[in-house]
């Protein structure tokens, strides 16, 4: 067994960061000789004689969308963090789609509840429609109360992340080389390039020679989340590495390996690799392209992102493109909302390798650029029909061409010239 690995999201101001200080300042301080945290990125949290939890400290679906997009999917749990004075709002409806369309279980932290106008009853009737039935009303999410700046309810959220973790049966092996995510990396002007990485499997040593993502070298140092030096970690932990000849990505993965060159020369084959792919294009869920993609799948799955201009329309839509779903080929709207095409709805999309289509609004500049990059379709349209032959294309562009064999006749060869 591992411990699980948890992000916090949800709305801009309802406490995300106080949740995660306060989760940290309880627990990491206690029995840990210094007790200084140091900010890397995560960090670990023990709960006596339970177990160990992860926290990864980049709150906001934004950086986890932004990993999942590069294929890094290192969340077992998420904590939605609402204020119980304020209610569900666009950015905790984002970041349930966002969750849910990684297929990763929620956590509701019913947050500020030490608040006058704290309403824990409306928060679990506006999630119920987003599909997150608290255990009191007969649902399976867990729900738990908390007040950042009280302290209240910690113990409570830990407790339910790991029961949750162990309906999850979160394995890992200490076998192995080890290998793990990126979850950030910077150039330290003293130490040269530094990352915090993620171990996922085996176990991690000071010394080892090592792949990240195009960067590779030698583990010089290790260190964990209270900057204590060691000289290795196991799964599900958190720890800063340096001696790497660059500053990978977030969401690049590593692999520790047998020895320095060959880390040179995987590192290099995948910049020469991606450079050749770069020159060809990629070639991610445009129309044309869909079937060859996904054809190995049984039920085939058409990813949409729906934008419209009032709330009339994305509801109509929806409703129509969900109906053109057939038993080969199924519409999944992994989110709908007002309003033009943002980062946020590209990210999801190209975490799901689906498109984004348009009713009355257009993507803004700045995320027709990040379209491009993520290579994700988005098409605008001002008449609904258009809309929904599009849609009906692309999915015929997921079936496989079909191909019969018909007998018209038959013939004997009788001689050679
Ligand atoms: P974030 O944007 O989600 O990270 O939110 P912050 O953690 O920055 O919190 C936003 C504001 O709400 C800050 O002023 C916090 O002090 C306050 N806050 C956070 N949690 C609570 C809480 O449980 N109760 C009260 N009364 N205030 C809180």
């Amino acid at each position: 067994p591992r411990p699980p690995v948890v992000t916090v999201m949800g709305h801009v101001d309802h406490g995300k960061t106080s949740l995660l200080d306060a989760i940290r300042k309880t627990k990491v301080a206690e029995g840990e000789a210094g007790g200084i945290t140091q900010h890397i990125g995560a960090y670990s949290v023990s709960v006596a004689g339970r177990g160990t939890i992860t926290f990864l400290d980049t709150p906001g679906h934004a950086a986890f969308t932004e990993m999942r997009a590069r294929g890094a999917q290192v969340t077992d749990i998420v904590i939605l963090v609402v204020a119980a004075d304020d209610g569900v709002m666009p950015q905790t409806e984002e970041a349930v789609r966002h969750a849910q369309a990684a297929e990763v279980p929620i956590i509701v932290a019913v947050n500020k509840i030490d608040r006058p106008d704290a309403n824990v009853d409306r928060i679990s009737q506006q999630l119920s429609k987003l599909g997150l039935m608290s255990e009191a009303w007969g649902g399976e999410t867990l729900f738990v109360q908390t007040s950042a700046p009280k302290r209240e309810g910690i113990d409570q959220l830990l407790d339910a992340i790991l029961l949750q973790a162990e309906m999850l049966e979160l394995t890992a092996s200490e076998e192995g080389h080890a290998t793990g995510t990126v979850v950030e990396a910077k150039l330290d002007r003293g130490r040269g390039p530094v990352a915090t990485i993620l171990v996922q499997n085996g176990v991690l040593k000071r010394g080892a020679p090592i792949v990240v993502g195009e960067c590779s070298g030698k583990i010089r140092a290790m260190t964990d989340h209270v900057g204590r030096d060691i000289k290795q970690a196991g799964p599900s932990s958190a720890v800063e590495i340096t001696g790497l000849d660059g500053v990978p990505d977030a969401g690049d993965k590593f692999n520790a390996v047998e020895d320095a060159e060959a880390a040179r020369d995987i590192a290099q084959n995948r910049m020469s690799q991606r450079k050749a792919h770069e020159v060809t294009g990629s070639t991610r869920m445009s129309l044309d392209d869909l079937m060859k993609k996904m054809s190995a799948k049984e039920q085939l799955t058409l990813n949409l992102v729906i934008k419209a201009d009032v709330q009339g329309s994305v509801e109509a839509l929806r409703g129509a493109v969900e109906k053109l779903s057939t038993g080969e080929v199924k519409v999944h709207v992994l989110f709908s909302g007002v309003g033009g095409v943002k980062e946020s709805d590209i990210l999801l999309a190209s975490a799901s390798s689906g498109m984004i289509v348009a009713f009355g609004v257009r993507p803004d500049s700045n995320a027709r650029a990040i379209g491009e990059r993520e290579h994700v379709e988005i098409r605008s349209y001002s008449i609904i029909y258009e809309l929904l032959d599009d849609v009906r294309r692309a999915m015929q562009g997921l079936l496989k061409p079909e191909s019969r064999e018909k007998i018209v006749g038959h013939a004997e060869i009788r001689e050679l010239s």
